[in-house]
């Protein structure tokens, strides 16, 4: 399973920008193969902690899916640690 991370540019609680790792599970359907992708943009509201507050907030995720590859959950793991 890929993972992945997003980046909340302003926090609501201290005003930063926060980097999570998050899971996104993607179902693959092989049968539609043969047709044309198309694409579309899908919104998710999850739970986030701001590592500054240590308080929780209710943040949107927007990704892209594919006909082929549909989006099933999105899972936030926890802060992304940079390297
Ligand atoms: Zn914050």
């Amino acid at each position: 399973m890929a993972e992945d991370t997003i980046r909340i540019a302003e926090c609501p609680l201290c005003g930063e920008s926060h980097q999570y790792s998050m899971k996104v599970n993607r179902e693959i359907i092989s049968g539609l193969a043969t047709q044309p992708q198309s694409f579309r943009q899908v919104s998710f509201q999850r739970e986030f902690a701001c590592p500054k507050t240590k308080d929780g907030f209710e943040g949107t995720i927007t990704l892209t899916e594919t006909t082929m590859m549909p989006i099933v959950s999105v899972e936030i793991l926890g802060i992304h640690q940079e390297d």
